[in-house]
């Protein structure tokens, strides 16, 4: 960097100042050696403002873009972290990173900072310049990169064999053993310009991810960023590997982000125990990865070492002791020697709280959503509300139960033992997940301040066939409490098949007068959306539906909230034309097949004037037997 370039963005900075509003101007603070481009970029002059903090730092960072160095042709490409940071001065932050064509630039990263009184002060961190237009066309494939990355790892350089810890002690790498591995592609995100993947572990610790990355050396260079992980999460290497010849750029050991790790039931009691990190991969949680997620999500489950953290807190009875884990190293390990004991109860109790959290998190059940947080992290909503999940010796009024007061104060799950069997429902996913929903359903069904949403008989019989249905989605099942019970047909009276006999016209007859019953014919016809369109998008359109729909919805309220959801995934473009065309024919043959088609009636949401319609609207045709 000789004195032109600082003398030219000088000038840079003048010009912007000129065009910039009222009596403000910039003027460049230190100069960044590595970019040759200003580290700090000082606002003088800029009015005091509350709010809106992220887009006025990306109006600012462009608007300045000259003095920060970018090229005239390079367009000021940001991506910014939605999360504001506040310090307790009142000070704000916003983080923008670089990017160029949608791909981000490694290393390069801007900070706005507000002053307490909303005004712009400065912005810091670096800009890479992109002098000479730059094609996105990786010539190394991603298999191609993480093999590389593969075999550069498993045969580490002379000197990380000699690198010990702050203790003295040998910090020897782990050994993998590469030899035969043919990397495997199991999703790619390639609507997304980075082209996110996703590889099979092969020998390694767990599954492979990639993407796309601009790697500034002289010029700026495409590179695959690869995340190889080594045993059980013993270490974890970024490796940036070039996307035209193939040469290893940076490998980096990463810090470890293994916060714990607990020995629990995934699904029931009646299977073995796993080891499982917490928290788990949001992969592992068979939905989409939304782009709008905080970089750090998901949020550590734990906050110090028991079974307590920001989503739940977990204990014995109603007041009675949490379970500490064991501190090793950076990791909490829970690993109850009793596998029916208190202690296990407490921890699968935890465990289910915090999957469902994260589960929910992806679906758009959020901060501000009136999700259960004792931190809400500077991201909306109000906090100190996390789950207070009680498992308890014996029996408990209603078996297993939540209740949900309004956003801000902490829901109350209790979870019993069932006598007939022996069995604990905290050992009972369904169980605990039918009621973690019932939270869900109370906050988002007219909003997170209205808990008497869900009071009128279809509406309460849909929040527990909301429950049902979740628990049956995330299982992968057509049963509820089948193992806590012993029963095949679980605590309901039908396996939720395609072959559940009662539909929409039986509401107010027989048992459907009650609110398990009736939930039962709505998780029936969720299922069967599900089972038409596919549970990913079905489970999304469930959620989404209960934030849309009004206090004390009917089924055909609900219906109908249903295909809001769809249609607003039309017009926002999260659906194709024929997308939308297939989802919506297959949720109207799932209302129809349950008597909810475009004819049906009730008394709004109470269980008289019911008039069931069992046909499709016009151009929708039924499926072929
Ligand atoms: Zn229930």
């Amino acid at each position: 960097m000789g004195p032109e370039r600082e003398s030219h963005l000088g000038s840079a900075a003048e010009e912007v100042s000129q065009s910039l509003p009222g009596e403000q101007r910039v003027r460049i603070g230190r100069m960044d050696p590595t970019t040759g481009n200003p580290a700090t970029l000082a606002i003088e002059g800029a009015p005091a403002e509350e709010g809106n903090y992220v887009a006025r730092a990306l109006s600012h960072a462009q608007a300045v873009k000259d003095a920060l160095g970018f090229a005239a042709e390079q367009p000021p490409e940001f991506s910014p972290d939605p999360n504001v940071q506040r310090a307790s001065s009142g000070a704000r932050a916003v983080h923008l990173q670089q990017l160029y064509k949608g791909i981000p630039v490694y290393g390069a990263a801007r900070t706005v900072r507000f002053r307490p009184d909303g005004a712009i002060v400065e912005s810091v961190g670096s800009t890479v310049t992109v002098d000479e237009p730059r094609k996105v066309q990786p010539k190394v494939t991603v298999e191609e990169a993480v093999r590389r990355a593969a075999e550069h790892v498993a045969n580490p350089d002379d000197d990380e064999w000699e690198q010990t810890d702050p203790f003295g002690q040998s910090l020897e790498p782990v050994g993998v053993d590469v030899s035969g591995f043919e990397p495997h592609v199991t999703a790619a995100f390639t609507d997304r310009p980075e082209l996110p993947s996703v590889l099979e572990p092969g020998p390694f610790g767990a599954e492979i991810k990639a993407n796309l990355i601009w790697f500034p050396l002289q010029q700026l260079t495409l590179a695959w960023e690869v995340l190889l992980t080594l045993g059980d999460y013993d270490s974890q290497y970024r490796v940036i590997v070039d996307a035209e010849g193939g040469e290893i750029l940076l490998c980096k050991q990463l810090v470890k982000s293994v916060l714990g790790r607990g020995n629990v039931y995934r699904v029931h009691g009646g299977e073995d125990r796993q080891l499982v990190q917490f928290p788990i991969d949001l992969a592992d949680h068979g939905l989409p990865i939304p782009d709008d997620l905080a970089v750090e999500f998901p949020d550590p489950w734990i906050e110090e070492s028991s079974a307590v953290g920001n989503c739940v807190f977990a204990h014995l009875d109603d007041i009675g002791p949490t379970l500490d884990g064991i501190l090793s190293e950076e990791t909490v390990v829970f690993d109850p020697s009793d596998p029916v004991g208190d202690d296990q109860r407490i921890l699968n109790i935890f465990f289910y709280n915090c999957v469902m959290h994260d589960y929910f998190y992806l679906l758009g059940f959020r901060e501000r959503e009136g999700n259960f947080q004792r931190d809400n992290l500077g991201r909306g909503g109000f906090a100190s509300d996390r789950v207070d999940a009680r498992s308890f010796g014996g029996e408990v009024r209603g078996t297993a139960t939540m209740a949900t007061p309004v956003d801000g104060r902490s829901p109350t799950m209790r979870m019993g033992f069932v006598s007939s069997t022996g069995r604990h429902t905290a050992f009972d996913s369904s169980v605990v997940f039918h009621e973690f929903m019932h939270g869900v359903t109370n906050r988002l069904v007219g909003g997170a301040m209205n808990v008497r949403a869900l009071e009128d008989p279809q509406s309460s019989g849909m929040g527990e066939g909301w429950g049902d249905y979740v628990a049956c989605t995330i299982n992968n099942s057509t049963v509820v409490g089948d193992w806590v019970v012993d029963r095949p047909t679980g605590i309901r009276g039908f396996p939720y098949d395609s072959d559940f006999p009662d539909t929409f016209a039986d509401l107010g007859t027989g048992r459907y007068v009650e609110e398990h019953s009736i939930g039962e014919i709505w998780c029936a016809t969720l299922l069967e959306i599900n089972r038409m369109i596919g549970p990913g998008l079905g489970v999304q359109l469930v959620v989404d539906a209960l934030k849309l729909a009004s206090a004390n919805p009917s089924f055909l309220d609900m219906r109908d909230a249903v295909f809001a959801a769809l249609e607003s995934r039309l017009s926002s473009g999260q659906l194709t034309e024929s997308e939308h065309g297939d989802a919506l024919a297959g949720v109207w043959r799932a209302f129809a097949r349950f008597g909810m088609g475009p004819g049906a009636r009730s008394d709004g949401a109470f269980l008289s004037g019911i008039v069931a319609d069992f046909t499709l609207p016009p151009g929708i045709e039924p499926l072929e037997e």
